[in-house]
């Protein structure tokens, strides 16, 4: 519900943007025949809403996580995947947001992450001067079908069908860096049923969100609107349908979600 709410906001944009982007290939005076929804997210203290253009996600970035994953935990090269930016389910701060339990999978899990919002774009930005491209950051979790993730892996097959799913990118407001500033440190949990699972501090990151930014722009030309879910501590684990998970992140509002 709150999600239609979000993506419907942004209709008018995405007839834009379509627009925009068709115009590389219609001739002029063309029209879409039908409109493709904008995510967006609210910025928070703002009537005004982030668009949302790519999510990408960096994989194995706390040394005890890339442990339990089966990982060298030495500092090997970040990797990055991405999740279909309309897999956003916007959590309003204050509210329990109902989250559906996937298709598919035995084995359902957490990830609570710190995410990065983007408002200006690069390639091979240096990471001395990557911050400049943050507009603001926002806590989220990177929703996971761990058994489908694993079973490709070990197939040697591409992980969407484990990361890139419908709803999995809960995720709150984004807050600006002008009002909250950068997060190199602080605490990062998450909680399931008031149990605290994920317990780490954003300072134990093995790539910060500078080199993050860096790398990624080696890779992909980054652009407004591009979101970054910046890598899980420890200790990741499965849910329920029932279960209520909070998310939390020193200087954030909590996130709070129940899966159904
Ligand atoms: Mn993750």
């Amino acid at each position: 519900m709150e999600r239609r709410k979000v993506l419907t906001a942004g209709a008018a944009t995405g007839l834009a943007a379509l627009a925009a982007c068709a115009s590389n290939a219609a001739s002029p005076g063309s029209r879409p025949i039908f409109s493709v929804v904008q995510p967006m997210l609210p910025i928070a203290g703002s009537s005004e809403m982030f668009p949302v253009r790519r999510i990408y996600c960096i994989g194995r970035n706390y040394a005890a996580h890339s442990r339990e994953m089966g990982s060298d935990p030495t500092r090997e090269p970040p990797f990055f995947f991405q999740k279909p930016s309309d897999a956003i389910q916007y959590v309003e701060p204050g509210t329990t947001a109902e989250h559906p339990y996937p298709t598919l999978t035995k084995n359902y899990h957490y990830e609570i992450e710190l995410v990065v919002a983007l408002d200006k774009g690069g390639r091979n930005v240096p990471a001395g001067q990557a911050l400049a491209l943050v507009y603001g950051y926002t806590i989220g979790l990177d929703m996971t079908r761990r058994d489908l993730q694993r079973a490709m892996g070990d197939e040697k097959k591409p992980w969407e069908i484990g990361k890139s799913f419908d709803h999995s990118a809960p995720m709150g407001p984004i807050h600006r860096v002008a009002e909250v500033g950068h997060f190199k440190s602080g605490a990062i949990t998450l909680k399931v049923n008031g149990v605290v699972k994920q317990s780490a501090d954003l300072s134990q990151m093995t790539w910060n969100v500078a080199e993050q930014i860096a790398k990624l722009s080696q890779a992909f030309e980054l652009m407004p609107g591009d979101l970054i879910y910046s890598g899980t501590p420890e200790n990741v684990g499965p849910v329920v349908p029932g279960d209520v998970m909070q998310g939390f992140i020193a200087g954030l509002p909590t996130l709070d979600v129940r899966v159904v």
